[in-house]
């Protein structure tokens, strides 16, 4: 039997050294692919998501247009080398739940009767799977979108609150989420304070998930800075005509 890691150490901080309330590091760039209409590349430590966007564009096959809005597809897939054993690139039953559940939280946002008739497709494409790929994905997405130039209510910011040991942590990774007793990814809009994801996985009780929320609603507001940060500076070094 493999031997439990320690998840949380005698000085009370996690196995990569993070206080329970700290975020992983975070890199976010905006308009990383040439060929997309909208693009962003997140990183929340060894986790990497690249995000692109397409459209509002003409539907193919037509009989999906929708005759008041856009239609919002949405395509969450893994690489076959973002985890330590080869994934099959086939779509698995997990990919096409979340490519379900970030869609819905995406409509919450996007003004899509602006579109009527038209689709926007949003790709998301895990290169390296650390934990949080859901709500890194989402992170991405939303940066995309805003990079497409689609009119949003607001941007959507997500994060993984865990509890591992007794302890609820900020952005759990894969060994802690394989390891806790429980992983609740969250997904908002934070200037609206309006949730669009949440899941849970494993037992909170009413009291600590609470509190978990309240966690991942401090860590939403740190990543919602960041993004605003991402879109900021890819729009300050635009080269002058
Ligand atoms: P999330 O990535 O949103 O946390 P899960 O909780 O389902 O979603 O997955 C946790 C982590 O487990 C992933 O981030 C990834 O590191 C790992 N994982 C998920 N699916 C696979 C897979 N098919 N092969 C290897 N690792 C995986």
């Amino acid at each position: 039997m493999i031997e439990k890691p320690v998840l949380i150490k005698e000085d009370g901080t996690r196995h990569d050294g993070r206080k329970s309330e700290e975020l992983r590091p975070i890199r976010m760039e905006v308009g990383v692919l040439k060929n997309a209409d909208g693009s962003a590349l997140v990183e929340f430590g060894r986790t990497k998501v690249i995000a692109a966007v397409y459209g509002p564009r003409e539907i193919h096959p037509k009989h999906m247009t929708l005759p008041d809005r856009a239609l919002i597809r949405c395509r969450y897939h893994m690489a076959p080398f973002s985890t330590s054993e080869r994934k099959s690139p086939a779509p698995s039953r997990r990919e096409v739940e979340l490519s379900k559940v970030i869609r819905e939280a995406l409509e919450a946002t996007v003004f899509t009767d602006l579109y009527p008739r038209t689709t926007i497709d949003v790709f998301i494409e895990v290169l390296q799977a650390d934990g949080g790929t859901r709500t890194t994905g989402l992170t991405a997405a939303s940066l995309a979108l805003a990079d497409a130039g689609i009119p949003m209510r607001d941007l959507v910011a997500a994060v993984a609150v865990g509890k591992v040991n007794g302890v609820l942590v900020l952005d759990i990774d894969e060994l802690e989420d394989e390891y806790g007793e429980a992983d609740m990814p969250v997904a908002m809009m934070p200037s609206l304070g309006k949730i669009v994801l949440l899941q849970l996985n494993g037992v909170l009780t009413p009291e600590e998930f609470k509190k978990a929320l309240e966690l991942a609603k401090k860590g939403i507001n740190e990543i919602y800075r960041l993004q605003k940060e991402a879109l900021t500076k890819k729009y300050l070094s635009y080269p002058e005509e």
